[in-house]
């Protein structure tokens, strides 16, 4: 069994065919989804929505950085209501993107800094979204978080890696893994210690080698657990029985 430990399922792409993208994952052995809840405008309740009707989703609650401007004081307090679901496993994905600029970059920090406070509050673990932000995320991070994480779609080398994980954080990696040119990040995922190592699909973005350029869905993400296997000497399934042993942990206490 894998776990896909983020993806967009409500995105609109799906909206023509997705009991038939959720059948396709299982019938893969993606049998466990983290769907992520940061609808645009601020919109908490996308995930949620899928999650209510799915056992095997789960959700988040979060305003992604590109939000961050749209943010009121009313979504940090649905935000808050949110949060105490048991559905509800993670804020995010939360962060920063400089790559965009959507939102200010001030504004960007302090609505990060906002729901980092909130997620202590609740005890639930964090989703970074960090996109060419990655020393002020680190900054961001070490200030004002204690609690435990997952830095979605990494994409650094085994520097940044070394970073991250030196705060406790695990980090999940998705189709780029697979892209001929991403040699430091293979390099970062085969120094990850095996209990800090997640995979994702980030779909409908990002589809691994050889579904690059498609939509993604979460079945994809067969290809990038072998790939993970390849890069670090091992088994599809034991790639597979610890990414969902990592997730169960962070995400479920269990
Ligand atoms: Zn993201
Ligand atoms: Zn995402």
């Amino acid at each position: 069994m894998l776990v896909d430990s983020h993806c967009h399922l409500d995105d609109q792409q799906f909206d023509a065919d997705r009991q038939q993208v959720l059948d396709r994952a299982r019938e893969a052995g993606v049998e466990r989804l983290l769907a992520i809840g940061t609808g645009s405008p601020p919109d908490l309740e996308v995930a949620l929505r899928l999650a209510r009707q799915h056992s095997f989703i789960y959700a988040t609650v979060g305003v992604h950085p590109h939000d961050a401007a749209k943010a009121t004081p009313e979504i940090f307090a649905a935000m808050e209501t949110l949060a105490a679901e048991a559905k509800v496993l993670a804020i995010g994905e939360i962060g920063l993107d400089y790559h965009y600029d959507f939102s200010p970059r001030e504004v960007q920090r302090d609505v990060f800094i906002q729901q980092l406070k909130l997620a202590g509050l609740a005890g639930k673990p964090i989703v970074i979204h960090t996109r060419e932000a990655w020393a002020d995320t680190m900054w961001v991070l070490r200030e004002n978080w204690t609690g435990g994480g997952v830095i979605h779609c990494f994409s650094g080398g085994p520097e940044e890696a070394g970073q991250a994980l030196e705060l406790g954080f695990h980090l999940s990696f998705g189709g780029v893994l697979t892209f001929p040119k991403a040699e430091t990040l293979r390099e970062a995922a085969r120094m990850t210690p095996e209990n800090r190592l997640l995979v994702e699909t980030d779909a409908p973005y990002l589809a691994p080698v050889p579904k690059r350029g498609k939509r993604n869905e979460p079945a994809f993400m067969v290809e990038t657990a072998r790939r993970l296997a390849e890069v670090r000497g091992t088994t599809p399934e034991r790639i597979a029985e610890l990414t969902t042993e990592n997730f169960n942990r962070l995400m479920l206490n269990c």
